[in-house]
């Protein structure tokens, strides 16, 4: 059984110190655990830790932990590729969607978003390396979406989010790190209220950091390694 609670310290840790380094405070950087295939006694002992951000990427398997956790104290964060017939069951029950790269998808989310609930946090997905056949849109389609969403009833669009290609390296790994740095800045002086770049894993969290990330999205250095 791997030690979810020793672990949330040694990250919290870890997180704090990549933040100093590079001269930030500490709270600008906000955990999500990946819980992606983790079970829920997992997630619990995460929570029992004071971890309130969880990440999933398969819609109907997050809302079984949703169910299962019978808490109402944590925040659901969908981080998965979302299809049009999975947006209602994101829209009822998650807090936040960091892979918007369709407007289609957004249009979906936004009427489906219950009138009780609060607004639906969003985040834009940029595929920064432009890899062929990999989700995200292009960074010089940023802005129009950014409009777009902006006009939807439901829906806050609070900033960006990538996955940039595998490289070793802080500097390598910086690099597509700041591309999305760099857009979300131009939103910003466009006068976008955009406020979040959710960027950087398990192996490549302090180069994320370094450049800004305010949300790093952490699943194997806290719950360990998954089964494929
Ligand atoms: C799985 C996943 C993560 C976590 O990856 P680790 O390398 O296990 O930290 C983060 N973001 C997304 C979108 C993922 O699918």
């Amino acid at each position: 059984m791997i030690k979810v609670t020793e672990n949330l310290w040694k990250i919290q840790d870890l997180l704090r110190a990549a933040a100093v380094a590079a001269g930030r405070a500490p709270e600008s950087v906000r955990l999500l655990a990946v819980s992606k295939r983790k079970p829920v006694e997992s997630i619990l002992e995460a929570a029992a830790g004071g971890q309130r951000d969880f990440g999933e990427n398969f819609a109907q398997e997050g809302v079984d932990k949703i169910d299962a956790t019978g808490r109402d104290d944590l925040i659901w964060h969908f981080i998965g590729h979302l299809q049009s017939n999975k947006t209602r069951l994101v829209a009822e029950r998650y807090d936040w969607v960091h892979t918007i790269d369709r407007i289609k998808i957004a249009r979906r989310l936004s009427e489906q978003r219950p009138h009780h609930a609060g607004d639906l946090n969003v985040c834009i997905q940029v595929n920064v390396d432009d890899e062929q056949g990999k989700s995200g849109i292009r960074p010089e389609e940023v802005d129009a979406m950014a409009s777009e969403i902006t006009a939807l009833p439901k829906l806050k669009l609070r900033g960006l989010m990538c996955i940039p290609a595998v490289r070793s390296g802080m500097d390598a790994q910086r690099k597509p790190f700041a591309v999305l740095r760099k857009l979300l800045e131009s939103l910003q002086q466009q006068g976008f209220q955009v406020d979040t770049l959710s960027m950087g894993m398990s192996a490549d969290y302090p180069a994320a950091i370094r450049e800004g990330a305010t949300i790093v999205r952490i699943g194997t250095l806290l719950f360990g390694e998954r089964d494929s």
